[in-house]
């Protein structure tokens, strides 16, 4: 019998163990950096002269390992490969398929500080960031292995005395799943393992910044028992790779986490019925935000900007839930936002891997340019009140900004930066607070901190967002109990780490007979 779930707890990195535990692994993987890693296709490891290199966000020239690249020619073989597996994956017992979920899930907790340590050098994470990112993979295998237990069980149905009705959950076929590189580990976990879970087979391609934890979880799921060809490892150009499997008539469904523009070029081709294609493709497609927190008058101040720091700056500002709008109501804005600024002081930042900095480096110098840029932006848009700088010598750092007094159309608090950059605004009242939060494409989260329960029940109708926080910060969805996926631009809602979210890789099937 399967034990309830329960989300992984986080480290605590004040206590002297469990820093040294990761000091040690840190030392440990300095090691191993450097390797090269193959393709896996079939269960086949694949080499090739073109490769992908991954570097140390935090200090540039440090090379965290290279992998190989595919090309049309080997996505085709894997998109083969996939397609055979299915022809029996399809039917292989699904309480066999989660077993391999939970499995995965002890060999990642026994070498968490390992796990946490590969992604603080790939993905410049912070520790209690790589840790929960970590947590988070964990609790997608742990949480999906039981949802498919559940599906299982089926659903009941109605016959009548003539006949007998049954109704079945079955899955697609061969996919794509593209992760991205922010939440490196747990989201190309999770992404991966649910359709594989349901009885589909993945081609997996890992973002091209951060391949090699990807690798990493490719070994362990095979340790768990993962058979040869179920998870396909295709590392390679989006461009080239990605269109060509999106593009192709064999493939099932896609799934994709990233950015804007590329999930909504993908939705398109998607969309298109290519020829000797049979079915319509399925597409779970998660993207940007642009998050609000909104500050009512009546609020605990204190908590109201702890929330805003914190959001605006876990992780340097890279994820999609981060919060890069506060709207605050006109009488509590002077405060809110000086106890801001003065929290935000008090903030460190450098190279993680050295010391427990409170923020690393940004994933890129292409992400570094593109924030740099919209703080310049910002510049022209508001009053620069923080940070507003950055450094590039050793790795790729930007200092926490603020900028105070922006109208709430201005482009800094219109288009998703994705960097440690929130910007402030004054609301007359909370309505209109309501209606600022509102006003961008986007959908994806948004918290209100505000002791008036009229209030919080206008915004829990009228706040258009997939995730909603009443009295904390917009970013940390826990995987079983918060739900995740947004509205409008935000992408197609699906919900990961939700009770629904295995469906996205299932078709319904009604069985009738009657005697
Ligand atoms: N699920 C994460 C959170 O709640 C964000 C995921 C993302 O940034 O892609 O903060």
């Amino acid at each position: 019998m399967v034990q309830p779930y329960r989300h992984e707890p986080f480290t605590d990195f004040s206590v002297k163990e469990n820093a040294k535990a990761l000091e040690d692994a840190l030392k440990q993987v300095e090691k191993e950096l450097g390797q090269d890693y193959p393709l896996i296709i079939g269960g086949e490891r694949i080499y090739t002269d073109d490769k992908i290199v991954s570097y140390n966000p935090a200090k540039k020239d440090e090379v965290v390992g290279s992998v190989s690249k595919a090309d049309t020619e080997l996505a085709e073989k894997a998109l083969n490969v996939a397609n055979e597996t299915f022809e029996w994956w399809r039917k292989s017992r699904p309480e066999m398929r989660a077993d391999i979920l939970f499995r995965a899930a002890a060999i990642i907790r026994r070498r968490k500080h390992e796990f946490n340590a590969w992604i603080i050098k790939e993905g410049g994470k912070p520790w209690k960031e790589a840790d929960a990112d970590i947590a988070e993979g964990i609790d997608f295998l742990e949480y999906y292995g039981r949802q498919m237990l559940e599906i299982n069980e089926g659903v009941k149905i109605n016959s009548r005395t003539i006949e007998h009705n049954r109704f079945e959950y079955i899955p697609l076929g061969a996919g794509l799943v593209v992760s991205p590189w922010n939440f490196l580990f747990a989201i190309m976990c999770g992404t991966a393992v649910s359709p594989m879970v349901t009885g589909n087979t993945v081609l997996l391609k890992p973002a091209s910044a951060t391949p090699v934890i990807a690798y990493k979880l490719m070994e362990v799921l095979e340790e768990a028992g993962m058979p040869s060809g179920v998870i396909n490892y295709i590392p390679g150009s989006g461009k080239e790779v990605g269109d060509y499997v999106v593009n192709h008539p064999k493939t099932r469904f896609i799934s994709f986490t990233g950015s804007r523009d590329v999930g909504t070029g993908i939705f398109e081709k998607a969309g298109k019925v290519q020829e000797g294609q049979k079915w319509l493709k399925r597409t779970v497609i998660e993207m940007g935000g642009k998050d609000t927190i909104v500050v009512d008058n009546e609020a605990d101040l204190e908590l109201a900007a702890q929330s805003i720091v914190q959001s605006a700056f876990g992780f340097q500002g890279q994820k999609c839930s981060a919060c890069s709008r506060a709207v605050i109501h006109k009488d509590v804005y002077d405060e809110v936002l000086e106890r801001a600024v003065e929290l935000t002081k008090d903030l460190s930042v450098g190279n993680t891997s050295d010391k427990n900095y409170y923020m690393g480096p940004v994933v890129d110098q292409g992400a570094y340019d593109k924030i740099m840029g919209y703080i310049e932006t910002g510049k022209k848009e508001g009053k620069l009140v923080q940070g507003g700088d950055g450094d590039t010598s050793k790795g790729y750092f930007i200092n926490p900004t603020i900028f105070a007094d922006v109208d709430p159309k201005a482009t800094i608090m219109q288009e998703e930066i994705f960097g440690p950059v929130v910007a402030f605004t004054k609301a007359n009242d909370f309505s209109e607070a309501i209606d600022i939060a509102n006003n961008t494409d986007y959908g994806l989260t948004g918290a209100v901190i505000s002791n008036n329960r009229n209030h919080l029940e206008i915004a829990r109708e009228d706040f258009h967002v997939g995730n909603l926080y009443f009295n904390r910060g917009c970013t940390a969805a826990i995987v079983g109990y918060h739900p995740f996926g947004g509205f409008n631009m935000s992408g197609t809602d699906s919900k990961a780490g939700g009770p629904d979210y295995l469906y996205n890789f299932l078709q319904g099937k009604t069985i009738s007979e009657t005697f």
